[in-house]
């Protein structure tokens, strides 16, 4: 076995080129594409038009051009998961988390990301890619965000302002993961939204302008709190709400029996 002296585990990984954390926008080769599954070749002939019939039917996405399609516009964006290497412990919070192997050869990085993305009205995903290198991960995320895709319910639920547009949600929803608990407020016009930075990020693609949001537990494992926060925005679909409060609560999305 290859002993490693301890000048040699003090390596540092070398920085991360700025050109990968750019924000990317989202363009897609329709063309060129060619369908793979049912569900694609449905939505290249435009016999389905609608991402919400695709996601009543659920039915999985398995193609990220799907999105692409029926989803005209979407921005995506990278959540800082990891942080870069510092003195005393500390360094500044990055999008790329890096880990290591050590193997006999040496260390092997890798590197993992999370990405949102979203049309600012009401469509959201959130999706995890890990690779050995910074661009494959990105690339990885994106797809992974696309096939996640979810549907966010909004509306006003505040006491204070009641004015019947779903720019806040309709009732306050909790949502956990390990120990993070993250609590998300109907908050009345103009607030904001008040919520740590990677929270606002998806909140803002999700197309939700007024919250109050509060996150317990160990809040520095930043993917636990996005997963927590992904599993609230999920409650806002499946709760049943009786017909004779949408109006009331300015609720979008829910389409009326009637
Ligand atoms: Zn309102």
């Amino acid at each position: 076995m290859v002993r490693i002296n301890e000048k040699e585990e003090k390596v540092i990984i070398e920085p991360i080129s700025e050109e990968a954390v750019e924000v990317v926008t989202v363009s897609a080769d329709v063309e060129k594409w060619t369908p793979k599954t049912e569900l694609g070749k449905k939505v290249k002939s435009r016999e389905i038009t609608d991402i919400d019939s695709v996601l009543e039917s659920c039915k999985p996405i398995l193609e990220p051009e799907i999105v692409d399609i029926l989803l005209p516009g979407v921005e995506s964006d990278l959540l800082m998961i990891g942080q870069s290497k510092g003195k005393f412990g500390g360094g500044s919070r990055r999008v790329f988390r890096q880990t290591q192997k050590k193997t006999r050869e040496g260390n092997k990085p890798k590197f993992a990301t999370y990405a949102v993305i979203g049309n600012k009205d009401g469509y959201v995903g959130l999706g995890f890619g890990k690779a050995k290198e910074t661009v494959p991960a990105r690339e990885k995320a994106i797809r992974n965000a696309k096939l996640n895709i979810i549907k966010v319910v909004r509306g006003c639920g505040s006491w204070q302002c009641g004015c019947k547009n779903p720019h806040s949600i309709p009732f306050a929803v909790t949502g956990k993961c390990s120990s993070v608990t993250v609590e998300l407020k109907p908050a009345p016009k103009g607030t904001g939204l008040k919520a740590e930075k990677e929270v606002a990020k998806v909140l803002r693609l999700a197309g939700i302008k007024d919250v109050w949001t509060k996150v317990k537990g160990q809040s520095r494992n930043k993917i636990n709190v996005i997963v927590a926060l992904e599993k609230a925005l999920l409650k806002l679909n499946t709760m049943k709400l009786q017909e004779k409060y949408l109006d009331s609560l300015g609720v979008s999305g829910i389409k009326k029996q009637s």
